[in-house]
């Protein structure tokens, strides 16, 4: 299977300076599926996070497009 990769923005908590998160489509899918927190990570502040619903949102609506 080919691995499909999706590049979403995500927002730094700490600058708000946006950034952009890849993750293949399969893990975005199943974590959406399957009610798993999904992980964001920011490489400005080294920071991790699971993101919110309404982030969660925007990826589903981009990884379902
Ligand atoms: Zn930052």
């Amino acid at each position: 299977m080919t691995e499909v990769f999706i590049r979403s923005p995500v927002h730094c908590p700490i600058c708000k300076q946006e950034r952009t998160s890849q993750r293949t489509k399969g893990e975005i899918v199943d974590a959406l599926d399957n009610n798993k927190p999904i992980r964001a990570f920011v490489e400005c502040h080294d920071w991790h996070w699971d993101l919110t619903e309404s982030e969660r949102k925007e990826l589903a609506a981009t990884v379902r497009a």
